[in-house]
């Protein structure tokens, strides 16, 4: 694994800029703390009566004004705590406080009309551009929905003039608020998902593998779209991403998630230029180079993530590390920080400073 500078990991749309340390607050927007997901399953895959731990001991702190990267393999329960962070899901335990300046709550005790007013102020940015806008609605009235739902404009010309506000931000023209969905491309339809998103002008967002359905090109012109709306908007954004390419480009601290446990964060430089624990150092690994020596040195990530219906016991990755050894499988590690500012959950992270 090369450690020496983060250029050097990745071509393509990780290439483009690393922005690394940002000028986000240190005063936290999202603070959860002992975070644990799970839901019962039966019948299909799961042998009845089994519950799945989607997350699991979560501590995470998400400052004001940051491009937060959550990253990891599908099935790492990333979506599920990007749900929960919104109040989409239950929660099975501990605590996730949102404190914008202006109110501040906690997700578990939120009443009917403080839930109303936490819709407004967390939004989501779906997947699919595809599949999230109606094919039945113009332009206009997909992004006007969530005004009107939640009833923020009083009338259709304060409506109408708030859309078009939005639309010119998410770099769509009025001409463009007449057409339906169909019209338009994936990368045009996913700037419209965003403006629906930040219409009822939210303080935080998560953004759930937003760029992932795009070709590499349009994710280069979306993420630019997103990291620019974001400073000059002054929003809070969680971005979901399996791919580390992707968030390396834009985000200014990233968690890497496996299997229910946040195992690293750091800032993305630090990230990138040292990753701490070797569930990181793989996905780092997996990012493809130019770099013709690269491939040789790659560290390959066997098997399978396991079910999160059958965890392992001890460290989450010890079945598939090549680091591991007799604790690992019995205990689970701390989350430890290190001197230089990564949270990683390792036994063996000081012994594997130095192991490239
Ligand atoms: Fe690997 Fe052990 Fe560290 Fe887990 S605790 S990542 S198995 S070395």
């Amino acid at each position: 694994m090369n450690d020496s500078h983060p250029d050097a990991l990745s071509p393509g749309i990780g290439d483009a800029s690393f922005s690394f340390e940002a000028a986000s607050s240190t005063v936290p927007l999202i603070s959860v703390r002992d975070l644990a997901i799970h839901y019962p399953v039966g019948g299909g895959l799961f042998t009845k009566g089994m519950v799945v731990r989607a997350a699991e001991g979560i501590d995470l702190d998400i400052p004001r004004g940051a491009f937060y990267g959550l990253v990891g393999e599908s099935g790492s329960g990333k979506t599920t705590l990007g749900r929960a962070l919104l109040k989409a899901t239950p929660i099975t335990r501990g605590s996730i406080h949102f404190d914008d300046g202006e109110v501040s709550y906690e997700l578990a005790e939120l009443g009917k009309a403080e839930l109303k007013d936490y819709r407004k102020r967390a939004q989501l940015i779906f997947q699919d551009p595809y599949a999230a806008l109606s094919p039945r609605m113009t332009v206009r009235d997909i992004i006007a929905e969530p005004l009107e739902v939640m009833k923020i404009t009083k009338t259709r010309a304060e409506t109408d003039e708030r859309v078009r506000e939005i639309a010119a931000k998410c770099r769509l023209n009025l001409e463009h608020l007449r057409r339906f969905p169909h019209a338009f491309s994936g990368g045009q339809r996913q700037r419209i998902s965003i403006a629906r998103a930040l219409v009822a002008n939210p303080r935080f967002v998560v953004a759930d593998e937003a760029v992932a359905a795009l070709d590499v090109s349009i994710q280069a012109d979306v993420l630019n779209l997103l990291k620019t709306l974001q400073e000059d908007l002054g929003l809070t954004l969680l971005f979901i991403s399996h791919d580390l390419s992707v968030v390396a480009h834009t985000c200014d601290h990233v968690a890497v998630m496996y299997l229910g446990r946040l195992v690293e964060s750091a800032p993305t430089r630090r990230l990138f230029a040292g990753p701490r624990h070797p569930y990181t150092k793989a996905l780092l690994s997996a990012i493809p180079s130019l770099d013709p020596d690269h491939h040789s040195k790659a560290q390959k990530l066997t098997g399978e993530i396991p079910s999160p219906a059958n965890p392992p016991p001890g460290c989450k990755f010890h079945t598939r590390c090549p680091y591991a050894v007799e604790i690992c499988k019995t205990e689970e590690p701390p989350l430890e920080q290190t001197p230089d500012h990564h949270m990683v959950k390792c036994h063996r992270w000081k012994e594997l400073l130095y192991v490239s």
